[in-house]
């Protein structure tokens, strides 16, 4: 029975931030994280900014976060992607699933799919509509109901979310992220991916697309989120503090213990890269509490 915790070799993970604000603590929580398993994995280690959605986007974010990282001593391998850099291969993947009937365009408005219990019902999938003010979905013909989580084990799915033809491209012209994040971690040659567990959802959809894609998915590993005074995940949305600026340690040794990992008790006394080569080496995954 193959091991979820056994790491995929060549080993290579990933930490892929949005620019739409600078790091907090629960963001760190999924870079430190993905940066600690690819380490310990003996992996190369990637950055990618999502930068899909201008709309949502701080100017000046993405230096910041790149900043922020080298500020924590999270170095990265290899060059940044930038998905703004990537809309031919988005648009390449989009045209090889029209011309193979995998994807179809649908004209359906919110208020139509609020009233189907906001699940989308596939009626458009015969009727032939244009690109003209419609946005184009997957014609999903292998839907995924779970998957092995590295941390978690056996996550089920909703049915419903596993087998709706889910959005691939938005009617207002920007690419999805279920989309551009399967066509990018395939590009880069992704073999597993670390992130938070506000992510557990979409993963089956995406699974569904490497499938029709015809590619290998990645493993998963989904951390703990770290939660606000009201139990609300840290996020932009919220309002969560940026990550404070000068010596990053104090902040890293609170991540390491809400990851329930090892600390150091002469943590005071290790410099940046000593207290980070430490938390490679004691790394486990068996460690975290999801
Ligand atoms: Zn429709």
């Amino acid at each position: 029975m193959p091991d979820a915790l056994t790491p995929p070799s060549p080993y290579i993970g990933r930490f892929a931030p949005s620019p739409s604000g600078e790091l907090h603590f629960g963001s760190l929580i999924a870079a430190l994280g993905s940066y600690l398993r690819a380490r310990a994995c003996g992996g190369r280690w990637l950055v990618r900014i999502e930068d899909i959605d201008p709309p949502r986007e701080v100017p000046g974010a993405a230096a910041r976060i790149l900043n922020q990282l080298e500020q924590y001593g999270l170095l990265w391998d290899g060059e940044v992607l930038y998905q703004s850099d990537r809309h031919d291969a988005y648009r390449a993947v989009l045209g090889q699933l029209i011309a193979r009937g995998q994807a179809y365009y649908c004209t359906c408005t919110r208020s139509r799919i609020q009233s189907l219990g906001g699940f989308y019902d596939g009626h458009c999938r015969l009727l032939h509509h244009g690109p003209e003010n419609a946005a184009l979905r997957l014609h999903q013909t292998a839907p995924v109901y779970g998957f092995e989580d590295g941390l978690r084990g056996w996550l089920a799915a909703d049915a419903r979310m596993a087998e709706e033809d889910f959005i691939i491209h938005r009617r207002d012209g920007l690419f999805a992220y279920n989309l551009a994040v399967v066509v990018d971690d395939h590009y880069q040659g992704v073999t597993e991916i670390v992130r938070g567990a506000d992510l557990i959802e979409p993963t089956v959809r995406q699974m569904a697309l490497y499938q029709q894609l015809g590619w290998q998915p990645p493993h998963y590993i989904h951390l703990p989120l770290a939660v606000n005074e009201h139990g609300d995940k840290l996020s932009k949305q919220n309002h969560a503090p940026p990550l404070p600026p000068g010596d990053p340690r104090p902040t890293l040794v609170a991540a390491l213990a809400f990851l329930h990992l090892p600390v150091p008790e002469d943590w005071q006394d290790l410099s940046l890269p000593q207290l980070l080569a430490s938390a490679v080496a004691h790394w486990q995954v068996a460690d975290i509490m999801p």
